[in-house]
């Protein structure tokens, strides 16, 4: 805020105060899929693809540096952008965990886990993209579903494709 806004307020309209007051970076959402930034509310219309409507308001910044940043990583496909904000948070931790979990049984499925979707499939090639990735484990995607799959953790829904059993 600079400080011309502070020594005016006391003559500026209340609904004014408030506007200035309440002037948020916004990171919308449209259900094209896009998202864009906007410092209104209200009236924003999709820079991608026009629409007016179906816009949600996914988060509030204090600044255009932090809209910025999640603007781009809004927009990168989820995989990639889920990736990315794993690898910046969790990046020291994950690999020491890995490296725990590597040492007894369960740590492969943890691994499992970790590369199961959020409908709950495990596909062998999500979990070949997670091993990669990692850099950190040893045994291949086959030997880990495998083992899962011979004590009752999973089961073959298709070709690609393995859910938990409860
Ligand atoms: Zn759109």
């Amino acid at each position: 805020m600079n400080y011309c806004e502070s020594s005016h307020q006391k003559t500026l309209e209340p609904s004014h105060y408030e506007i200035i007051m309440s002037m948020r970076y916004n990171l919308i959402k449209c259900s094209c899929g896009f998202s864009f930034g906007s410092t209104k509310s209200k009236e924003n219309y999709c820079t991608k693809c026009g629409s007016t409507r179906n816009l949600v308001i996914v988060e509030k910044f204090e600044n255009p540096e932090e809209l910025a940043r999640a603007i781009s990583f809004a927009n990168l496909p989820d995989e990639i952008s889920e990736e990315l904000i794993l690898k910046i948070k969790e990046k020291e931790s994950k690999i020491k965990t890995n490296k725990i979990n590597n040492n007894n049984d369960l740590g492969g499925l943890s691994v499992l886990k970790k590369a199961t979707d959020k409908q709950g499939n495990l596909t062998k090639s999500s979990l070949d993209k997670f091993l990669s990735e990692e850099g950190s484990i040893e045994s291949s995607s086959e030997y880990l579903i495998g083992q899962a799959e011979v004590q009752g953790f999973l089961i073959r829904v298709n070709e690609n494709t393995w859910n938990w059993l409860s």
